[in-house]
């Protein structure tokens, strides 16, 4: 009767770790999921950000109007890749990419919106799921931890 219970009992003990580890691998696959239908990524905020404001060469006829790209301070040069905003400001294409990226999508220098605050939202949504993304060493620690022990159990 003893060994029988006994038995029953690192049954139990076996489904129970089983069944938590089905439940992590499952967070795991929920935040995997999620993570795929992410809103917008980097590729696609620039792509957005192109098809608004298309790369241009900087010519001559925009030298009248412009002289300084006024995020880096350095001079405007024919034949250089910028970028010519609807509020007519021109800057540099990389330049004005990296602002876009760090800071909320408006012109530099009159604070004209470029995109829509609900794709800005979106990209920033991704940005903090990206830094929070460490959570994900938790969830491998404990899933290490509970293999461990269930690979114990083999040996009891
Ligand atoms: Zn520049
Ligand atoms: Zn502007």
């Amino acid at each position: 009767m003893t060994a029988i219970s006994e038995i029953f009992s690192k049954i139990c003990t076996k489904a129970i770790i089983l069944l938590a580890l089905l439940l992590i691998q499952l967070m795991l696959l929920i935040k995997k999921l999620r993570s795929e239908t992410r809103p917008i990524s980097t590729t696609q905020y620039l792509k957005l950000i192109e098809q608004k404001n298309p790369t241009i060469s900087f010519t001559k006829r925009l030298k009248q109007e412009h002289v300084d790209c006024r995020v880096c301070l350095s001079e405007l040069k024919e034949g250089q890749r910028v970028r010519n905003l609807k509020c007519k400001h021109t800057f540099h294409k990389d330049c004005l990419d990296k602002w876009l990226q760090q800071y909320w999508a408006t012109c530099p220098l009159c604070r004209n919106q470029i995109l829509p605050d609900d794709v800005v939202a979106k990209y920033r949504q991704l940005q903090n799921q990206v830094e929070s993304d460490g959570n994900d060493e938790q969830i491998n620690f404990l899933l290490n931890a509970l293999r461990g022990g269930s690979s114990l159990h083999r040996f009891i």
